[in-house]
Formats: structure tokens, sequence, C-alpha cells
């Protein structure tokens, strides 16, 4: 189907795409990669009759790491720029190592980190991703900016924190500190389609080699990307062994709340989470201990 008639805007600062999106509210989207919006109108389940197109505010598309270590990503960086970037590998390799999951290249080339998280859906990596590593959102409106936690920004399938006036305008990514080991796995009917279950693992182990601090976070696991905290918290102390990680995997798949879907029943995707909790604590266990 084609989409229905809308108006098209290409602000070329952020100030300009505010101002578009408070004088039409609602009746108006943001467009940044469209690899999720384009699809939803033209299939009419979006009909929105402003589009205020980001692709031309250059001020939204930047990736650096400040003097403290933390990642900046502007809301419209490309997941491919985030992906290939030899500093994210080194200093945040879970970012890469996720969004090589994430839909094909081509998508990957025209869609954006801002856009994929405003989506907000609860079957996409990169929110649970957000969660594990402990991230920041930058949302501004007309009156103003808010910092948002991951954790706060997700509430429910689709839907986040963002205003009708906001616009998510970056990512902050804390740096992991020294002892982290981190893995994400995910299981999906074909490579490339959305996972049918998906964890990302951040650990850290302290100068004695026991776990310090842990964060299990998993998507397509309930209606928004959860924490396994009780799992995560049960580490904390122990020396990180196969059975620690299977106490833990064990005590995840009753923290989550999958939905299911045509590809897989809640109790398989519990099955999944409790087997790829499993796994992702070993290939993290043993990156923190490298
Ligand atoms: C075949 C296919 C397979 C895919 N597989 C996966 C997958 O495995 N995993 C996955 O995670 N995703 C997958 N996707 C979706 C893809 O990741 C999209 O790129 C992503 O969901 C949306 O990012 P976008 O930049 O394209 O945003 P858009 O589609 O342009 O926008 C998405 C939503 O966010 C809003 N928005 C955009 N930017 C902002 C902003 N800065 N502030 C506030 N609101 C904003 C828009 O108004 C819109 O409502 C797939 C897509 C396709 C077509």
């Amino acid at each position: 189907m084609k989409p229905a008639p809308f108006q098209w805007h290409a602000p070329e600062t952020i100030e300009e795409a505010l101002a578009l999106k408070a004088e039409h509210g609602d009746a108006a989207r943001f467009l940044a990669g469209g690899q999720s919006l384009v699809p939803a109108m033209n299939f009419r389940v979006a009909q929105p009759a402003v589009l205020v197109d980001l692709a031309r505010v250059l001020a939204l598309d930047h990736l650096e790491f400040s003097a403290d270590g933390t990642l900046a990503i502007g809301a419209m960086t490309r997941y491919r720029r985030i992906e290939r970037d030899a500093a994210v590998t080194r200093r945040q390799p879970l970012l890469a190592e996720a969004l090589a999951q994430v839909a094909h290249p081509q998508i990957r080339t025209r869609g954006t980190l801002g856009g994929n998280l405003a989506h907000a859906d609860p079957a996409s990596e990169m929110p649970a991703v957000m969660l594990a590593l402990q991230a920041s959102f930058v949302l501004r409106s007309r009156n103003g900016s808010r910092i948002v936690v991951a954790e706060d920004f997700f509430v429910g399938p689709l839907a986040t924190v963002l205003n009708e006036e906001e616009m998510l305008v970056e990512i902050q990514v804390p740096p992991l500190p020294p002892g982290s080991g981190t893995a994400f796995l995910e299981v999906a009917r074909r490579r490339g389609d959305y996972a049918m279950m998906g964890v990302a693992a951040v650990l850290r182990r302290g100068a004695d080699g026991r776990c310090a601090a842990a964060r299990i976070a998993l998507c397509s696991a309930g209606p928004t990307p959860m924490l396994a905290v009780r799992a995560a918290q049960g580490l904390v102390g122990t020396g990180l062994t196969v059975a620690d990680g299977a106490a833990a995997a064990e005590l995840a798949t009753r923290e989550i709340e999958p939905m299911g879907s045509v590809q897989a029943s809640p109790a398989y995707q519990r099955h999944l989470a409790g087997v790829l909790v499993r796994r992702a604590l070993a290939v993290a266990a043993e990156r923190a201990a490298a």
C-alpha cells in the first residue's frame, strides 16, 4: 500500500525541528531512519499528517567519548556507524556485538539509534542493551531538556516517557569499569529477524576475581525491555562459576514476563531465556577475567 497523504518538513536545526513538533503536536512524527515508521505508514497503521524529517539536522549525528569515558551518541547516528567504530568496539563491545544482530546491513545503514529507542519495540535488541549498560537519554523540547535513565524511559510496547513535544536528542553510555566483561546472545528464526529472546549481560570482577557487579537485561521478555534484578544481585560475591550462572539463569526465567508471539509461546521464550542467560553469563565472565 501507499501511505496516506502527509506534509514533509526537513529542518536543519534541532530548534526548527522542535518548533515544528510543538506547532503540530500529535499530528506530527519525527522521521529518523524510516525503517519502522515508513513501513507502518505504508500499511496505514500510522497516518501522521506531518513528518519532521531529522536527516538534515547534523547536530543529531555524532559519536564521541568524553574525557571521563562517557560515550555520547546523537539520536540520528546510524547503526552502521556505531557498529563499525573502532573505539566503540574496543571500549563498549556490547554495543557492536548486539548491533550486528539488529536486522540486516541495508537496514542498519539507514536505521538510527534514536529512532530505534524512541520506537520502543520490546523485541528490539538496543533497548535491552541500554538497560544493561545503564545508559541515560537526553530529551529536549522547546521548554527545556531533561535526562531520563534507560530503566525509566520504556513504559510499554511501543511506548516511552517522551511527550508529544519532546525529541530524543542524545544517548549517553557510561564507561565500563576495569574488570568488566559483556556479552549479547539471541535466538531468532533467521539472522536479521527480531529475537524470540535476547540477553545482554554485563559483569564486573573485583580484584579478588569474584563478581563485584552484574546487570542482566532481556528483549522479547515482556512489554518493555526487562532487567533480571534478583538474578543479577544473586551473582554478586560469587566466583561466577557454571553453577552460579545456572542459578542466576533459573532466577531470571521467573523474573521475566514473556508475552509470546506467532513464533514462540511464553513457555518456549522462558526456556530460551534460561539457556541464553546461562550462556551469556559464561561468556561475559570469561571476558571479565581476560
Ligand atoms: C526487515 C526489518 C527487520 C528489522 N529487524 C529488526 C531487528 O531485528 N531488531 C530491531 O531492533 N529492529 C529491527 N528493525 C527495525 C529497525 O531497527 C528500525 O531502524 C528501528 O526500529 C527504528 O529506527 P529508525 O531510525 O528507522 O526510526 P524511524 O522508523 O524513522 O522512527 C521510529 C519511531 O521513532 C520516532 N522517532 C524517531 N526519531 C526520534 C527522535 N529523535 N525523538 C523522538 N522520536 C523519534 C518516530 O517518530 C517513529 O515513531 C527491522 C526493520 C525492518 C524493516
